[in-house]
């Protein structure tokens, strides 16, 4: 069984058998407005993992922060083995600005492991990194898709590390990916130092998404129950057969104009398919915009102006699509869009 290790953060120990919210302190606002992070640990009273989860490390995937306020009311939590730390915001900036990134346009994640006389970003990255990150033995970070664009509940991962995919399937989503390493970010720095790191990704930045928080809730539960560190008698969800992508290609936009998406998140593609009309706001043209490649639709834009060059359709390739279509159908229900409704038009 692991040995309890000693747990200091900001110079306060936080003792097995006991639950704590720590102010980690950052850089003051320049009107000398005082920042801090917020932290919460929750320690057993019997040894085990110490689970790191972090909400909004970019700043507007609220998401994320509502996971782990909501996390944290979890009855299961009352009686944990090991550690768990979790963190509802942590670019507290970016939080503040509703923005992705630090007031220097940095992005936090893909600013560490960071340094102590660096950018405010790898200031900042430093703090968490020996704080926090050093202390923990398996990561869950939460995010959702970037400005106007929304995910499909899916896990990615580095499917390379051993038993990570049994870890990731405990999360408990229809979809896993084999995500490359972005250099910087929180899961490179647990891929450097072979601890487990599962990103969470769903729903789109500075939106609530009842159907991807209650999936990342209750996947963060799931993954600690396969970790041993609760016990719970069966998932409040329809348990899925997950499916294991190892591509994912982005469309982009052949033309400028106003995108009318004809197919929604989850929905199966094949090879030569229209997604999507781009229109030309000043006549009546319209240009069909169209599948390179079969899978299912893993994030899409929703924004109706497109540039051309704009990523619109996230397409994830399986070996055999058929599996999860019927899987993905619970998920249709609740990301439904109404874009279906123009196929013809
Ligand atoms: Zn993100």
């Amino acid at each position: 069984m692991t040995e309890f290790s000693e747990l200091i953060i900001n110079g306060i120990k936080i003792t097995p058998g006991t639950f704590a919210s720590v102010m980690l302190p950052m850089p003051k606002l320049y009107d000398s407005t005082p920042i801090s992070m917020p932290v919460h640990i929750i320690r057993g009273k019997t040894p085990g993992p110490t689970l790191c989860v972090t909400g909004a490390i970019h700043g507007d995937e609220v998401n994320g922060t509502e996971i782990v306020r909501r996390l944290l009311r979890k009855p299961a939590l009352k009686k944990i083995s090991g550690t768990l730390i979790a963190i509802p915001i942590v670019n507290v900036y970016g939080f503040l600005l509703q923005s992705r990134y630090l007031m220097d346009r940095r992005d936090l994640n893909r600013s560490f492991p960071g340094s102590e006389q660096g950018s405010l970003a790898a200031r900042l990255a430093h703090v968490i990194t020996t704080e926090i990150l050093s202390q923990s033995t398996h990561f869950i970070d939460l995010h959702t898709g970037t400005l106007h664009r929304e995910n499909l509940p899916q896990v990615r991962t580095d499917l390379s590390m051993p038993g990570i995919a049994g870890l990731a399937e405990s999360f408990n989503v229809p979809v896993i990916l084999n995500a490359p390493l972005r250099s910087g970010s929180l899961r490179q720095y647990a891929h450097e130092k072979s601890l487990p790191c599962l990103l969470y990704e769903a729903g789109e930045s500075l939106r609530f998404n009842e159907t991807a928080i209650d999936m990342g809730v209750n996947g963060i539960l799931g993954v600690m129950q396969k970790l041993e560190m609760i016990s719970i008698k069966e998932p409040a969800h329809k348990k899925f057969t997950p499916a294991f992508s190892y591509a994912s290609y982005w469309i982009r936009a052949p033309h400028s104009g106003i995108l009318r998406p004809l197919k929604s998140l989850g929905k199966k593609v094949s090879k030569g398919e229209v997604l999507a009309k781009i229109g030309n706001p000043i006549n009546i043209e319209d240009y069909p915009l169209i599948s390179p490649i079969s899978g299912i639709i893993v994030g899409k834009s929703n924004l109706p102006l497109v540039h051309e060059g704009a990523a619109l359709f996230h397409i994830a390739s399986f070996e055999e699509t058929t599996i999860i279509t019927e899987e993905l159908e619970y998920l249709q229900e609740a990301f439904i869009d109404t874009s279906e409704n123009f196929e013809g038009i």
